[in-house]
């Protein structure tokens, strides 16, 4: 399966796509990670990218295009990917459909976890995240089994310097400004699948499930959410 998955930052996307990944041995291609990667290791993109990351602005087209589209050249893409993350404005969705085109691919389904916008805020101030695998723990909601240190591979867990109040509204404001267009991008083609988000994890676990196996829905064009993600923060 090719899939995408949409939501706000603090929306669970990341914890939800890396269920996904294990669920369907698919690998997860989170843009978001890739590039806080380049920017640990100061390679030229991680330094172009760092001002907009760290302003909690999107990184220019171009530069994550060509990052995708390497990425995806990858053998372990073959048999299917999940994108999290990535496309995040209407142009990158275009480019996208044009390699998906040269790939002789199609998506099967765009998952769109739906959060509140005024509880994600609260959701991301205080997440901890691995600088390792980029799995994210929070203290109420998902708490790491040992103290401060990642349950999959031990590494001490840190927050974001995105995570900030200040940074995670600005993060949250773009992403409804031009990230959610992009999901009526896709609507037509029928393969949207809006979730709610705002429940207990293994109850979006299960929803998920239901949302791949689900046949194309007739209605799938319409959104119960359409318009009122659009308050400013
Ligand atoms: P994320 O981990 O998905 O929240 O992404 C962290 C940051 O990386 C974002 O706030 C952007 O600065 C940048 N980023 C990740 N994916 C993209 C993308 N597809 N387009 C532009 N910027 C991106």
């Amino acid at each position: 399966m090719n899939l995408l998955i949409f939501g706000a930052p603090g929306s669970g996307k990341g914890t939800q796509a890396e269920f996904i990944k294990e669920r369907l041995g698919i690998p997860q291609i989170a843009t978001g990670d890739i590039l806080r990667s380049e920017k640990r290791r100061q390679t030229e993109l991680g330094v172009q990218a760092q001002k907009y990351m760290d302003a909690g602005k999107l990184v220019p087209d171009d530069l994550v295009i060509a990052m995708l589209q390497k990425r995806l050249a990858e053998p372990d893409c073959s048999a299917g990917f999940l994108l999290d993350g990535f496309p995040r404005t209407v142009v990158q969705a275009q480019v996208l459909d044009r390699m998906m085109l040269g790939l002789r691919k199609q998506f099967d389904r765009a998952l769109y976890l739906y959060v509140p916008p005024e509880k994600l805020v609260e959701r991301l101030s205080g997440r901890l995240t691995c600088p390792e695998c980029g799995r994210t723990y929070h203290p109420k909601s998902k708490p790491p089994r040992n103290d401060s240190v990642c349950d999959f591979d031990g590494t001490e867990l840190y927050q974001r310097e995105d995570d900030t109040p200040e940074t995670a509204r600005t993060r949250i404001q773009v992403y409804l400004d031009d990230t959610l267009p992009v999901l009526d991008y896709y609507r037509s083609g029928n393969i949207v699948r809006e979730i709610d988000g705002d429940r207990p994890i293994e109850e979006v676990k299960s929803a998920i499930l239901e949302a791949l196996n689900s046949p194309p829905a007739a209605d799938a064009a319409t959104s119960p959410h359409g318009g009122e993600e659009k308050v400013l923060l």
